[in-house]
């Protein structure tokens, strides 16, 4: 079935229309409007820590502030939602990770663990992944106390009553607010249930440990865009992310988008990323239909 002029762009030549690389709300979000637009993308969804796709969200619990689940939604229901309606629609979806690429003449070659395929456009939405302190109980507290993203995690009930986020720029002035100089956390303490009870923290100049009690840590520490495999086919910016014209998903390459925290250093939301995946996909669509 062909309803859309672009998919003859596929016919007989053993080139794909659209890649798309990554598996988070951008990527997913730019393979539903993909298929829907006849665009039959591949998609490579990469691997998180025991080969699963979805993404940052999948290390997450609930996620209460992507709109159309009032009651909110788990981080992995989320993703598995857009995934499925990615599949629905006929994306293609390959569970492994692209391993080289090649964008310096078209059509681009896109090299997996377990294939090599030709496109004529890429969508690049490989994410972003926090910084962590690497703490020795680290692991045991993630999400359980720990968040990177204090936008998403500062308003749960979890924290309700501790320290108000929303007036941090007013710190020195704020009551709630006491800064530890020359202090840094060394590892995490936990009550008899097994629960997040505080940092233990640790002067730099005198060595003295103590703890301090605390619900929650908030990593406000940065994060790292995904963009190792990218460093000489794009043009990547001071810090590493992928440098798109403002206001579109274009790179430096004609034919290669960028959409999701991999090019966004401010706003870093499921959301965000989702509209960024949007417009990356109908970008593609329309260069397409420019080239046919
Ligand atoms: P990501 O979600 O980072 O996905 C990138 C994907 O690319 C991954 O699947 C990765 O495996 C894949 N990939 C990377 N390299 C390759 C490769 N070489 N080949 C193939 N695939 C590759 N946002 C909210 O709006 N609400 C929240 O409540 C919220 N909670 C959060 C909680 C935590 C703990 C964290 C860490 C983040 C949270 N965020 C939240 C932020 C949100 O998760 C991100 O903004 C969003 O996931 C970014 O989506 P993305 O599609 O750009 O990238």
């Amino acid at each position: 079935e062909v309803d859309s002029g672009v998919c003859f762009l596929l016919a007989g030549k053993g080139v794909d229309n659209v890649v798309i690389i990554g598996s988070g709300p951008a990527g997913y979000t730019a393979a539903i409007y993909a298929t829907r637009a006849n665009l039959k993308p591949v998609v490579f969804e990469g691997y998180q820590a025991g080969g699963v796709p979805g993404g940052q969200l999948m290390t997450t619990t609930e996620v209460e502030n992507f709109p159309g689940f009032p009651e909110g939604i788990t981080g992995p229901d989320l993703m598995d939602r857009m995934r499925r309606q990615a599949e629905r629609w006929g994306a293609e979806l390959y569970q492994e990770d692209v391993e080289a690429i090649d964008l310096k003449s078209s059509p681009f070659t896109i090299q997996s663990s377990e294939r090599k395929v030709k496109c004529h456009t890429v969508i690049i939405a490989t994410g972003a992944t926090a910084k962590r302190l690497r703490l020795p109980r680290e692991d045991e507290f993630w999400s359980r106390g720990i968040s990177a993203c204090a936008i998403c995690d500062g308003a749960s009930p979890l924290f309700k009553g501790q320290v108000d986020y929303h007036e941090c720029f007013r710190v020195f002035d704020n009551p709630n607010v006491t800064v530890h100089f020359n202090t840094e956390a060394a590892d995490l303490v936990s009550n008899t249930k097994g629960q997040m009870f505080g940092i233990l923290i640790k002067k730099v100049d005198t060595g003295e440990e103590s703890v301090l009690e605390a619900k929650g840590l908030f990593y406000g520490i940065g994060h790292s865009p995904n963009t190792q495999l990218l460093k000489g086919q794009v043009e990547l910016d001071y810090s590493g992310y992928v440098q798109v014209e403002e206001g579109t998903a274009k790179t430096s390459v004609e034919g290669v988008f960028a959409a999701g925290d991999v090019q966004d250093h401010e706003w870093k939301q499921a959301i965000t990323a989702a509209g960024s995946g949007c417009v990356a996909a109908l970008s593609v669509e329309r260069y397409l239909v420019s080239k046919d």
